[in-house]
């Protein structure tokens, strides 16, 4: 067997000592008898697990009491509904910072249910960059201010938080979950689908201070309202049991290697490795200003196409894998995720000396 180092933006790597694991227990769980795919969801078997799953998360990532946590399904992409339709019942409005796509589509979705307003913007320059804003920029009757916090597709991250004032700020983390410490108390609702930095795709991670819940507007299906998940423990109907097990691995894995600063400072190393090279190198420049420049995704060119093409392929000849930028953007991207190895971007770091000399 030999595993390639995986630099997909999603599904991505996961930890190989969590597949090991994983891979031990498929047949067998403890001493069950079963695979955790074959468990009652309502068995307290599976309960021990899901309950440790998010004491472990409610550890790692340092979350007050005043939050519930939620294990939910549809990706993050259903949250884009599911955040206006629980949240935008008081004012009908919301304001929102569009750094990407994601942040666009989240503001689009909200458009169907209420008014709908983009403070700002960095499309002008096909959003390179984070735009700055103030707290006299947003209205003080929106039910909630919306920003994508990393910016899976350009490689941008908001290193410093938007003052939205007494505003509850919204932030869909998806590409940025658990890659550092985050102040959670900062936070009206948190969301991530789980395929970047936690787990298989299939669960999406909801953490929603209380007071936002049991808000949601009339015409709300039963499976998106908030109060539905927070009254159930995430079991209102069945959750993706399977994909909560290994995000459940994924938090010790975390916590064994001693939490989010520890997490953060891995992330950073690998980032600045691959960062200072691309400062350095005459043929690959990143595509964004240094200042908002992201841990997980790092989007690079050549500046010729063709070029661009033959790198990706012997990359991927060299097992350096998905490092094809988005197809809205062309170019690459190298997503460094929690479970991409420091040996991995030195490695991919080497091969792209190599390629600069001999394409020199
Ligand atoms: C991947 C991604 C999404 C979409 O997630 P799904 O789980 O596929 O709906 C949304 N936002 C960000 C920031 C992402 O990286």
């Amino acid at each position: 067997m030999s595993r390639v180092y995986n630099f997909s933006a999603g599904p991505s790597m996961l930890p190989e000592e969590v597949l090991k694991t994983a891979a031990d227990e498929l047949l067998e769980y403890g001493t069950t008898g079963q695979s955790v795919m074959e468990m009652s969801h309502r068995s307290k078997e599976y309960d021990a697990i899901i309950k440790e799953a998010e004491a472990d998360l409610r550890d790692i990532m340092n979350i007050p009491e005043n939050y519930e946590v939620l294990f939910l399904q549809g990706g993050a992409s259903t949250q884009f509904a599911m955040v206006p339709l629980n949240l935008m019942s008081k004012n009908n409005k919301a304001d929102f910072i569009v750094t990407g796509q994601w942040a666009n589509k989240a503001y689009k979705e909200a458009a169907r249910y209420g008014e709908a307003r983009v403070v700002a913007s960095s499309a002008d320059k096909t959003y390179s960059y984070i735009p700055k804003t103030t707290a006299a920029d947003f209205d003080k009757e929106a039910d909630y201010v919306h920003i994508c916090m990393n910016n899976t597709i350009y490689g941008t991250k908001f290193h410093e938080l938007p003052d939205v004032g007494d505003i509850p700020l919204v932030a869909d983390i998806s590409s940025c979950i658990l890659s550092e410490p985050i102040d959670v108390s900062k936070f009206g609702i948190l969301y991530a689908g789980a395929q970047k930095n936690v787990a298989p795709a299939g669960v999406t991670i909801v953490i929603i201070r209380k007071d936002l819940i049991g808000n949601a507007m009339d015409i709300t299906p039963t499976m998106l309202n908030y109060q539905t998940h927070a009254e159930n423990g995430s079991m209102f109907n069945t959750p993706p049991c399977y994909c909560i097990y290994v995000a459940g691995l994924v938090f010790k894995w975390i916590k064994k290697l001693g939490g989010l600063t520890e997490m953060k400072k891995i992330n950073e190393e690998k980032a600045k490795i691959l960062y200072d090279f691309l400062d350095g190198s005459k043929l690959f420049k990143g595509t964004v200003v240094p200042e908002d420049r992201s841990l997980m995704n790092v989007p690079f060119i050549t500046g010729d196409e063709a070029l661009d093409a033959k790198f990706v392929a012997e990359a991927k000849a060299a097992g350096f894998v998905n490092l094809k930028g988005h197809r809205s953007v062309g170019g690459m991207r190298a997503s460094i995720y929690n479970a991409m190895p420091v040996e991995g971007v030195k490695k991919l770091v080497e091969f792209m000396k190599k390629f600069e000399e001999e394409n020199a």
